[in-house]
């Protein structure tokens, strides 16, 4: 992740979205030496949730993932995750492995930062995202950026990537057999890029990763874990557009507080 200092305007966009959510004090903490240090931004707000430890991962095995969810990855991280992500890019091509390459109009693989220590997972591209190749770049993905800088990251900082590359029709969820062969293309994206705490966004990411069927509502708030990775599954962006309230948004925060917090310092 970058050091460079946030710019006024992108300490605004923090102070405009923490005004939102009803956030009306922060705290002020000494800052930590060396790089990294003033990229993280503002301090969680008085009364915000301190991480718990992670849960036991779910007992049921992950769709499509083929490896029990918290089996930890073998082989240490990869020295140039960079080139093992354009290797993998490489290898989907233009797939037609699912039934969704027939409805796409470019296939959205990810952006961000290959050494991210904080990865976002969502569940496939809406319309914007087909048409520019890039994930969460509508109205939702304005959001999730409005969400990474209220913890003081800027898009650039993370990485984001879908369960599925490919639009689902009428943005409707993927199905089984769509995340079943998509998914370890994003198994593969995570274990390149080696993060420290996922955050999965919306129901179908985090019953993907986790192996479980438990509805959002009840997972959301809660450490999880997927080979040997600390998830915080939160809701999607889309979700809290549709659900505008302020308990939603607060929820939301302090889900990105307890993951920020998780990453420790650099
Ligand atoms: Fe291939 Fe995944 Fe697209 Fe299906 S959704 S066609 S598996 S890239």
């Amino acid at each position: 992740m970058s050091g460079r200092p946030p710019a006024r305007d992108e300490i605004a966009g923090w102070v405009a979205y923490l005004r939102e959510i009803g956030v009306r004090e922060l705290r002020v903490v000494a800052a930590a030496a060396g790089p990294g240090a003033a990229a993280r931004g503002p301090a969680p707000a008085r009364g915000a949730s301190v991480a718990p430890p992670v849960a036991p991962a779910p007992a049921r095995p992950s769709l499509g993932i083929g490896a029990a969810p918290d089996d930890a990855f073998p082989d240490p991280p990869p020295a140039d995750p960079a080139a093992r992500l354009a290797d993998l890019r490489a290898e989907i091509g233009d797939c037609t492995r699912c039934k969704l390459h027939g409805g796409r109009t470019k296939l959205v693989f990810g952006v961000g930062d290959p050494r991210a220590r904080l990865m976002f997972v969502g569940e496939g591209p809406g319309a914007e995202e087909d048409a520019r190749g890039e994930p969460f770049v509508g109205r939702a993905g304005r959001k999730l950026d409005q969400m990474i800088a209220s913890i003081g990251l800027r898009r650039e900082d993370v990485y984001i990537a879908n369960v599925v590359k490919c639009r689902p029709p009428n943005n409707r969820d993927p199905e089984p057999d769509e995340i079943a062969t998509c998914s370890p293309f994003l198994v593969r994206q995570i274990e390149a890029i080696r993060p420290r705490v996922i955050v999965t966004l919306g129901a179908p990411a985090a019953r993907t990763l986790l192996g479980t069927k438990t509805g959002i509502t009840r997972l959301r708030g809660t450490w999880q874990s997927f080979r040997g990775i600390p998830v915080m599954p939160t809701y999607h962006p889309a979700y809290l557009l549709r659900a505008y309230t302020l308990e939603n948004r607060r929820k939301v925060y302090e889900d990105l507080l307890a993951a920020r917090e998780r990453l420790g310092p650099r």
